[in-house]
């Protein structure tokens, strides 16, 4: 007990004498209470402090601390103190909010798609919006369906999951599976229904046009002569 931090510690009396008790650093901002006024979260700081330290809470948030510290602040530091913390604390809400967006407007979209007649194959994408581990998840899909699902990029360079076979439903329902940890682990059981969009692609049109394409294609090489 040589050296004494500089850091705030609670103090109890104990037959009289007062006995230091362990350092106490902020949960929330990691510095010791005392400093947590120049970390961006102040708010949270605060909250925190009065919570889990009501002493020190007192110490450094009760009106005379405030107003002890406020008074060695001319009127124009104290200004530029308020206005820096409120722009600080404005940034980081806009960032966990922006956040959050981001979470909440990704989709994962689940695609059948008809390669040759009654073959289909299931792509799944948009799993990268939530850090799925994309091998994993292939793995996954292939044990389940017995069938082959590989990762591949797509043209925009995004990872997605081919799976041999028909099982957008089944896909769906291990995305929003919730009790089974194997599938929580690797799908982080935070994707909700209306984030999946469960699509089948229309082969008719596309082979109706296809064709239309084709033939129109050959009617000026045929020749129509005879
Ligand atoms: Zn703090």
């Amino acid at each position: 007990m040589s050296t004494e931090a500089p850091v705030a510690s609670t103090s109890a009396l104990v037959g009289g004498k007062a006995v230091p008790q362990q350092p106490v650093y902020c949960a929330v901002c990691s510095f010791p209470p005392e400093y947590c006024e120049f970390g961006a979260k102040k708010a949270k700081c605060m909250s925190w402090l009065e919570e889990n330290h009501p002493a020190l809470f007192a110490k450094y948030y009760s009106e005379s601390a405030l107003e002890d510290k406020l008074a060695h602040l001319t009127v124009d530091q104290r200004k530029a103190l308020e206005k820096d913390l409120a722009k600080k604390e404005k940034k980081e809400e806009a960032k966990a909010e922006k956040e959050k967006a981001k979470m909440s407007s990704a989709k994962v979209v689940v695609k059948r798609m008809e390669r040759s007649k009654k073959k289909y194959v299931t792509s799944v994408h948009g799993l990268h919006h939530f850090n799925v581990d994309m091998k994993k998840a292939a793995k996954l899909f292939a044990n389940k369906f017995g069938a082959g699902a590989t990762v591949s990029k797509t043209p925009q360079g995004e990872d997605e999951i081919l799976i041999q076979g028909d099982v957008g439903d089944d896909v769906e329902e291990m995305l929003l599976e919730r009790n089974e940890k194997k599938l929580v682990d690797v799908f982080g059981g935070k994707i909700t229904e209306d984030q999946i969009s469960v699509i089948i692609e229309e082969p008719k049109k596309k082979t109706a046009a296809t064709i239309a394409a084709a033939a129109a294609a050959l009617v000026p090489a045929q020749g129509t002569n005879h």
